[in-house]
């Protein structure tokens, strides 16, 4: 059904536990949660509830990831879409979605609209897209506009998008009453990796030589994603093994792994 496409019907469980590290992100977004639980708080003093939010940073810093934690801890719907889904679409069928997306949003308001990869569709107009390629994207971004100008700052309803191209984005989007906040996710530094190597070691089984402070130190670079990779690979790399916990070793190479992966990415994008 057309609910499920933008998923605002699961009952988000994630929440900032979830999210390790990005402290200060988390501090700046928790005025989001406020916002959510509590509008009146804000409304009945005159404020104007902002719209949108921008989350800006490389890839698999935890953007989604927090935007699902805030609809987690205000108990609100999630609906979500990417900006790549818009890049070959018909014409009019990328409007057509944002318009829906909307209308199922007010029907479950107060919630979470998020839109990953906003720069696919925000790019900045009438420059950068090859000639005639960009219309529908055009469309699919003047309908976005059209639809944040069109429901009020009460109403329940915020937006956060995600990219890690700020520098791309049509200046309409950034304007008072739409994307008006930033709030960056950086990479993690070694503090902010053992902190994630925490969240994401707790389900495995370990051995005794298993330290996430070392781990931390041997990942120099690495997002929360890639670190999320790790853990994964390691504990099927010792099921392979038929061990009975994780290990030092296999997480050796399970890191040898990922930053091979890496290395693969980084030489086809130079
Ligand atoms: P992209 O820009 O590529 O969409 P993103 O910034 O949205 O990436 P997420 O999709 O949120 O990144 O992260 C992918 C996965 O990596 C998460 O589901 C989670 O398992 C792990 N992860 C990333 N950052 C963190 C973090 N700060 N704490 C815990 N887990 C994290």
């Amino acid at each position: 059904s057309k609910a499920t496409l933008f998923d605002g019907d699961a009952k988000v469980k994630i929440t900032f536990n979830d999210v390790a590290g990005l402290d200060e992100a988390k501090e700046e977004i928790q005025e989001i949660v406020e916002f959510l639980k509590n509008p009146k708080k804000f409304t009945d003093l005159g404020g104007k509830i902002p719209k949108g939010a921008l989350l800006v940073g490389p890839p698999g810093t935890g953007k989604t990831l927090l935007a699902k934690a805030v609809a987690g801890e205000a108990g609100v719907p999630f609906f979500s879409l990417s900006g790549s889904d818009f890049v070959e679409m018909f014409v009019g069928v990328g409007a057509a979605r944002v318009r829906d997306l909307f209308k199922q949003a007010k029907e479950k308001a107060p919630c979470i609209i998020f839109i990953d990869e906003i720069d696919a569709v925000g790019r900045s107009r009438g420059r950068g897209a090859m000639p005639g390629s960009n219309d529908e994207r055009e469309n699919t971004l003047n309908s976005l506009l059209v639809e944040m100008d069109g429901f009020a700052t009460d109403s329940g309803i915020i937006i956060m998008a995600a990219t890690n191209r700020p520098d791309v984005l049509d200046s309409a989007l950034l304007r008072p009453g739409r994307f008006d906040r930033q709030i960056s996710v950086d990479k993690p530094d070694i503090i902010g990796r053992e902190a994630i190597f925490k969240v994401h070691l707790k389900p495995l089984k370990l051995a005794a030589d298993i330290d996430p402070k070392e781990l931390s130190a041997q990942t120099p670079g690495f997002a929360g994603a890639e670190i999320a990779n790790v853990c994964n690979e390691a504990a099927l790399i010792a099921a392979r093994r038929g061990k009975s916990a994780v290990d030092m070793k296999d997480f050796q190479e399970a890191m040898d792994r990922v930053i091979g992966g890496l290395e693969k990415k980084n030489k086809l994008i130079s």
